[in-house]
């Protein structure tokens, strides 16, 4: 036997091998026949071959080469069967019986006919055949497998499935290298090589259908036709983040093809690592969430916002295997029902959180004294709840909580609010006939806390201490009578006997500190003790200073006390108006040095709810501009969203008047309040600034990131500019760069300077553009 003999043998032997493996597979068996035959063909062809070139008489050769050629002539219709079978669905192909017939034909015709097949040559190697009409086979070949190449190009919406059409296409690409046997015939002389081009092909075959088997038929159709009838946007990654399937509703949402996003990376097409990121981090931890709202950028366009639900996929041994995400996009009314929702709840037990709290405060506060009837502010803590949590797991403890709100829901009346305003840490807001009512309300909530609770079969017991402040003694204010109940509540938690505090029992030695520390500032308002400070404001877009606010400092001998120490008795006694002209002169004064220096700032001052309310706010405002010459587009008026909402008609009035005179307004400390986005429009304005505990909480896995994503977006399409305020961080910046927010201001840019020192930071701001990667 020579080796050209022995290499035919050998390649049989593996397409055999090849054609036993893949019959074996169970993940491969609906492509099992059409395989075999191909295989079967494969092998008679070599074998015949390999029989021909070792053939000892002529005769014999010819015997051989036909039967080698019935094996040659159905290859290119066997493939084509075969090559319509690999997709997830049968499908059947119209050019099947037209590939067929020349195959057939031609088999038919090289069996005993000259006209196909001529007497075998002799070469150095053996015999070996000489074809007529057989040079047609080529032909065929080349044919087939173009279609074959051409089809797999084509785009199929399964990554594995067009990964699967792609490598059987390049496998019958190289095996048809086998038609170099062919050579001979035309009279070059060329040992028979097609052996090697067979057995290099099978075992690419052989590779590509394990690595990427079919699909289940049954299941994967009636996906298929689910992700093209859906009207959600269904898009699978993997874990490198690469799309695995994408339906024709991802496309539309993303405007791209969804042929063509099938293999891109998730971040190349959307442009939202603090909604991706963090939900896939929610994702990996095992968690799924529903109806997330969240902003996606398409890359280089608009926003889109949408509601996203994801969930973990595994394999079949339960390994994390890629990410699911449902998206649709929200209408604007939809939109901002959910927003809100989800800003004014705790998403774990569903009752209202601290910012619902507080408005609902805010209006039963409103109405109280109409009423004459008490109001209290009750806060518990559940005592033991954090060693539960620590020692049992989360998981436990979110079980834990949803059975206390249950508990403590039921032990009030409906009318009552019930808040959850902490991890362990609850709320209520109640309306009572008078003070003694709220012995028996704390009653209730202790007795909420007698049995035990019953988690997973742990009984589990718990204890509450509750703080109170009642209105109007303990707190006039929503956020007044809060943090005096929070201020009782700790002073419960420290005593070691008493389970409930009322605020209050050391009012009388405040009452005199306050005397105190109103007499000062009198005094220091008359000598004018006090500086400015001004803190830049930056541009998102541009990265350049553009302005600053004016922030007050009052100047006590050594001590610089900054404003929370004294603004709130400024305006309780007055003493704000004089204050607040000092401080609108000074800014403007400071704001046409500056700008005749050739800088282009604009500083906003802060004007606040007594201020507003006096009935000469716009003469005095004019006064003072006039008195120090200052062009008012030069400054802005900031309000703060509570004193803005006091009294909305007077406010529209009042800004609009000031609106007049020049100045730029915006609203401050915007989303504390009550006011919903929808209420500005009414306002004439045309700023918001983001309050910082918005700020504070951005983070790459808070829901807080929805809500200051989409209040920017909300806010655009209102025509207002944002500011964000107290941005810190890094991340923050980043973030607030990706959703549009059109200024920042924090310490990541600057804290407040003295004007001194403004002039010498404006020669060198922080570069801050390499935090937007
Ligand atoms: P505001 O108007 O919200 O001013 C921003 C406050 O946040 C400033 O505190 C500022 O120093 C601080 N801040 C700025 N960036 C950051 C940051 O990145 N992180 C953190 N944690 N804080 C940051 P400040 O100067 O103590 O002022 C407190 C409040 O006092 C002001 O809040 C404003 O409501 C009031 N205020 C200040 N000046 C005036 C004034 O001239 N008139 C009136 N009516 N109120 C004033
Ligand atoms: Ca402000
Ligand atoms: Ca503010």
């Amino acid at each position: 036997m020579n080796l050209v003999v022995a290499g035919y043998v050998l390649a049989a032997v593996m397409v055999f091998a090849a054609a036993v493996r893949v019959a074996s597979s169970e993940r491969v068996r609906a492509i099992v026949p059409q395989f075999l035959t191909l295989s079967c063909l494969m092998i008679i062809w070599l074998m015949g071959t390999a029989a021909m070139l070792g053939a000892d008489t002529a005769a014999s050769a010819s015997r051989w080469s036909s039967a080698a050629m019935i094996g040659l002539c159905l290859i290119p219709p066997a493939f084509w069967s075969f090559y319509t079978v690999l997709g997830d669905f049968r499908e059947r192909h119209w050019l099947l019986p037209y590939i067929w017939l020349p195959g057939l034909a031609l088999a038919v015709l090289s069996v005993g006919t000259s006209f196909f097949l001529g007497e075998p040559l002799d070469t150095p190697w053996g015999y070996y055949h000489d074809a007529n009409i057989g040079v047609l086979l080529p032909v065929m070949h080349v044919f087939i497998v173009g279609l074959a190449a051409f089809r797999g190009n084509a785009r199929v919406p399964r990554r594995s499935e067009s990964l699967r059409y792609r490598h059987v296409a390049l496998a019958a690409i190289f095996g048809a290298g086998f038609l170099l046997d062919l050579l001979p015939w035309a009279g070059v002389v060329f040992p028979p090589s097609g052996w090697l081009f067979a057995a290099v092909s099978w075992y690419a075959l052989d590779r590509a259908l394990r690595k990427y088997p079919r699909g289940r038929s049954s299941l994967a159709f009636a996906s298929r036709k689910i992700l093209t009838t859906i009207q959600d946007a269904v898009i699978v990654i993997d874990l490198e983040g690469r799309i695995e399937i994408a339906n024709p509703a991802a496309g539309e949402l993303l405007e791209l093809p969804s042929e063509r996003l099938v293999g891109m990376r998730i971040s190349d097409v959307i442009e939202s690592p603090f909604n991706v990121g963090p939900a896939s981090d929610t994702l990996m931890n095992g968690r799924s969430f529903t109806d997330r709202p969240m902003i996606w950028r398409r890359k280089g366009a608009e926003t889109i916002e949408v509601s996203v639900s994801g969930s973990m996929l595994r394999d079949d041994e339960g390994f994390p295997a890629g990410m699911l995400y449902v998206a649709r996009p929200i209408s604007d009314s939809r939109h901002a029902e959910q927003i809100e929702y989800q800003a004014h709840h705790d998403a774990l037990t569903g009752l209202p959180n601290r910012l619902a709290l507080r408005r609902r405060t805010a209006q039963l506060l409103a109405e109280l004294p109409r009423k004459s009837r008490v109001a209290a502010i009750i806060a518990l803590s559940v005592e033991g709840f954090s060693l539960v949590n620590d020692s049992k797991g989360q998981a436990t403890g979110d079980r834990l909580i949803q059975l206390v709100a249950g508990r403590l829901r039921r032990a009030l009346r409906g009318g009552d609010v019930v808040a959850r305003v902490g991890g362990d840490e609850f709320s209520f807001l109640v309306d009572l006939r008078d003070n003694e009512d709220i012995e028996i309300v704390v009653e209730k909530l202790h007795a909420a806390f007698e049995g035990p609770f019953v988690v997973d079969g742990n009984e589990i017991y718990l204890g509450s201490r509750v703080g109170i402040a009642c209105w109007p003694d303990h707190g006039r204010t929503a956020v007044n009578l809060m943090q005096n109940a929070e201020t009782a509540l700790r002073r419960a938690r420290k005593s070691e006997r008493r389970t409930h505090e009322v605020y209050g029992t050391e009012i009388t030695q405040e009452a005199t500190e306050r005397m105190d520390l109103e007499r000062r500032l009198r005094k220091a308002v008359d000598n004018g003790d006090f500086i400015l400070e001004y803190q830049p404001v930056m541009s998102l877009g541009t990265s350049e200073i553009v302005g600053c606010e004016a922030l007050v400092r009052w100047v006590d001998g050594e001590r610089t006390i900054p404003p929370g120490g004294f603004i709130g008795i400024a305006e309780e006694t007055g003493l704000i108006r004089p204050l607040g002209d000092w401080v609108l002169a000074e800014a403007g004064r400071q704001a046409s040095t500056w700008a005749g220096q050739g800088h282009d700032l604009r500083v906003a001052v802060n004007l606040s709810l007594t201020q507003l309310t006096s009935p000469t706010v716009v003469d005095d405002i004019t006064r003072i501009l006039e008195s120090c010459s200052v062009d008012p587009s030069l400054l802005e008026i900031e309000i703060t969203e509570s004193a803005a909402m006091d009294d909305v008609e007077r406010t529209i009035r009042i800004l609009e008047a000031i609106r007049d005179i020049g100045m730029t307004l915006s609203i401050d400390d915007f989303g504390t309040g009550y006011a919903s986005l929808a209420y500005l429009h009414r306002l004439p304005i045309d700023k918001v600034k983001i309050d910082q505990s918005f700020i504070r909480e951005l983070s790459s896995e808070r829901r807080e990131s929805a809500i200051v994503a989409a209040t920017i977006a909300m806010a655009g399409a209102l025509g207002l500019q944002v500011t964000a305020e107290g941005v810190e961080n890094r991340y923050q910046y980043a973030f607030l760069h990706m959703a549009r927010c059109d200024f920042a201001q924090g310490f990541v840019i600057s804290e407040a300077l003295p004007a001194a020192s403004f002039s010498k930071f404006l020669r060198k701001p922080p570069q801050l553009r390499n935090y937007i990667a």
